[in-house]
């Protein structure tokens, strides 16, 4: 789905595209094989005008676009070849489909969709209808027809960014399904990439290229699952022509309205989950291929390290701030309230379990100082307490949220208070060896930080819990005295920083 999905997006964002020979080799990879002759090139390139061209001739008649059409085929057509030989990879061409990618050693299917979709043939009819040789009644068939089989959104409703099944960029009638596959193809492609990116004798540059390239795509993979946090999914139904107000189209079973499935919602959360570990996830390059990631330089000719780590950080930061963002925040509400106590309404994913999944998930196994801290997981710490201080600063959010995300900063500053009176009980520091105890050090200071981060939320009131008085100085000083000089360290770090009211 590489280079066209990118192609699209440029050109929806107006730049233009930057073929390079990486993508290629990235492509060819994708399909499983370590290059493409030029007979498979050319079939490949005609498939994919074929479908620009069904697509842009659509415009030409008069349809727009329709970023619901990828709904209408079912993932295990997709893999059937005769099946998309007839339906199309979607119901209609109007929409912005990726490549439909191959499963390793499968079947051969169609990548790019061969034939125009229902939804295509039943607008043409509509708009091209012979007024003279019908019946008056013809024009609201052909709309039944439409209402009752086909989903469409528009470029505007696209742009409200509400509906998460009005998507660019995604196939058949499960998108989650969907991205759970991009997301196993691109550890698939991370494993061998250095050597399909880079023919023999080229430049290393390429390498970096096609990692910075599959590190944008996992990007764009994480804010595609962001709209299903609270999506709600809207649809053009009218007020039958016989039937009685409130009781929508002839299809009653249809809401213009509803909450998007909850068990798309919570398996959107746990994808992205995994994509705040990206390194644990399998999705940066392997370590062996590490002394050869270069990227071309910002001359002519030039090279540069790549520095991953800034980049997964970088990563990282954008998916968990915009999860937890105010306008998301607001959204999954809106979308919790959206149909009132209404006992038949569909469930709804609640604030409550969004943030206690979304906070739970991103602590992982909590602060046991037993256990070895990455120094990734030590940014997804610190980035959930500033994420969490930011959301419950925002006075504008509705109280009942704010109230929410103060359980959520409580939580956090409980396991950071058990992390740090674990560290403080352990009285056999000084036996363990040089490095085992470095490690606990720097786990201590890590907390010590956190705590710092969190007490400026956590204070401020004298009733309020906070969290010097979770853990009285006075008990926590002399224990960590006694347990070892780094605790003690990490105390009057603590101390200052709550004293000065550091911000950290
Ligand atoms: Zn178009």
């Amino acid at each position: 789905m590489l280079q066209l999905s990118d192609f699209r997006r440029q050109r929806s964002q107006r730049k233009a595209p930057r073929p390079r020979r990486s993508s290629l080799s990235l492509l060819s990879e994708l399909f499983g094989k370590k290059s493409m002759n030029a007979a498979e090139l050319e079939a490949f390139v005609g498939a994919g005008l074929r479908s620009v061209v069904m697509h842009e001739t659509g415009h030409i008649l008069g349809l727009r676009h329709n970023f619901k059409g990828s709904l209408g085929v079912s993932a295990e057509c997709l893999q059937t070849i005769s099946c998309t030989a007839e339906q199309g990879l979607g119901v209609s061409v109007m929409d912005y489909l990726p490549l439909n990618m191959p499963s390793e050693g499968g079947p051969e299917i169609h990548v790019f969709s061969p034939v125009i979709g229902a939804y295509d043939k039943l607008a043409i009819r509509y708009g091209y209808i012979d007024m003279e040789a019908y019946s008056a009644t013809e024009l609201p068939g052909v709309l039944q027809e439409a209402a009752d089989n086909f989903d469409i959104c528009t470029d505007a409703d696209y742009e409200l960014a509400e509906d998460p099944f009005c998507a660019m960029e995604d196939l058949g009638e499960d998108p989650i399904q969907f991205h759970e596959n991009q997301f196993e193809e691109f550890v698939r492609v991370q494993r061998s990439l250095l050597l399909t990116a880079t023919t023999p004798g080229g430049s290393y540059k390429d390498y970096g290229y096609a990692v910075r390239r599959l590190l944008g795509q996992t990007l764009m993979l994480g804010e595609d699952l962001l709209p299903w946090l609270g999506g709600i999914r809207s649809r053009y139904l009218h007020r039958s022509l016989l039937g009685p107000a409130g009781t929508g189209t002839e299809n009653r079973t249809q809401r213009a309205r509803e909450p998007a499935p909850i068990d798309l919602q919570r398996r959107a959360l746990l994808l992205l989950l995994r994509l705040l570990r990206p390194r644990s996830a399998g999705l940066l390059p392997p370590d062996e291929s590490l002394p050869y990631l270069v990227d071309a330089g910002g001359n002519e000719g030039e090279i540069m390290s790549v520095d991953l780590p800034a980049k997964a950080r970088n990563l990282t930061q954008i998916l968990l701030s915009s999860a937890l963002s105010s306008a998301r925040l607001r959204q999954v509400l809106k979308q919790e309230q959206l149909l009132g106590l209404d006992p038949t309404a569909p469930p709804a994913l609640s604030v409550s379990e969004f943030l206690s999944e979304l906070v739970a998930g991103v602590l992982g196994q909590g602060f046991e100082a037993s256990q070895e801290v990455p120094p990734e997981e030590m940014d997804l710490h610190m980035q959930l307490a500033v994420a969490l201080k930011v959301l419950f600063q925002d006075q504008a959010l509705p109280a009942e949220v704010r109230a929410l995300v103060l359980q959520q900063l409580r939580q956090l500053s409980a396991a950071t208070e058990s992390g740090l009176l674990h560290i403080a009980a352990k009285d056999d520091l000084e036996r363990k060896g040089r490095q085992k105890r470095a490690s606990v050090d720097l786990m201590n200071s890590h907390l010590a930080l956190l705590r710092s981060e969190l007490s400026e939320v956590l204070c401020l009131s004298p009733e309020e819990i906070c969290s010097s008085p979770r853990v009285p100085a006075q008990t926590m000083a002399p224990k960590a005295r006694s347990a070892s000089r780094s605790t003690s360290v990490a105390y009057a770090l603590w101390a200052v920083g709550a004293s000065i009211g550091l911000r950290l």
